[in-house]
């Protein structure tokens, strides 16, 4: 676990940070990919774990959230629209249907029960949900005021999926079922003037003067 701010550790589950786990006020945020469930149960080995929250439901978030919920015995939280795919294991769902959807399933986890399913202004330890569907039905950011950190999930990426080079971009159009809807919900998180922003893929940002620019820079 790497520390990143006042309590608040980033486990990266591969090399240049390309798959992103987050720990804070004891709860895990995202769960990575079913394949990393050995790594990460490791990295959080005598942990004090209470809680555990999905930024959204696609398989390379869920992919350890019943091994999570089983070894530390914490419930888990995620978006009202995510809730029903992820306690039935149906993520698919999550994703526009394709061929690329049903393969990028493969590597999720198995179903694991939602018991609080988040909406707009929940808190969650000290951080704030922030509702922002577009790349899932259910996706949500959370957002710690005092120190100003947002972790963004998938809104968008801080590396090139392609290449690994860091870089922010729109999240892939295959996995991205309402792409409008994704960049709204960006926009929205203008003004939030994060110190600290925490990617589901990509290392952490630490400029809010670029990530406002790249926000403004979205098509409409
Ligand atoms: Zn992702």
């Amino acid at each position: 676990m790497k520390q990143l701010g006042d309590n608040l550790y980033q486990i990266a589950l591969m090399p240049r940070s390309s798959m992103n786990v987050y720990v804070a006020d004891g709860i895990v945020f995202d769960a990575g990919s079913r394949l990393e469930t050995g790594r990460l149960l490791k990295a959080l080995r005598g942990q004090t774990i209470t809680d555990h929250v999905l930024t959204h439901g696609h398989p390379d978030h869920q992919g350890a959230s019943r091994a999570i919920c089983e070894n530390f015995g914490v419930p888990l939280a995620c978006g009202e629209g995510d809730a029903d795919a992820v306690s039935t294991g149906e993520i698919v769902r999550t994703m526009p249907d394709s061929t690329l959807s049903r393969m990028m399933a493969k590597i999720g986890g198995p179903a694991q029960q939602v018991s609080r399913r988040l909406q707009e202004g929940d808190m969650v330890g000290s951080f704030t949900v922030i509702e922002t569907p577009g790349h899932s039905p259910g996706h949500v950011v959370f957002w710690r005021e005092s120190d100003r950190v947002l972790i963004l999930g998938d809104v968008f990426l801080n590396m090139s999926l392609l290449t690994t080079i860091p870089g922010l971009h729109e999240p892939p159009r295959p996995f991205t079922p309402n792409v409008g809807e994704n960049r709204n919900s960006a926009r929205k998180l203008l003004g939030l003037r994060p110190a600290l922003v925490c990617f589901g893929h990509g290392p952490p940002l630490r400029d809010p003067n670029k990530f406002e620019a790249f926000i403004n820079a979205l098509p409409d």
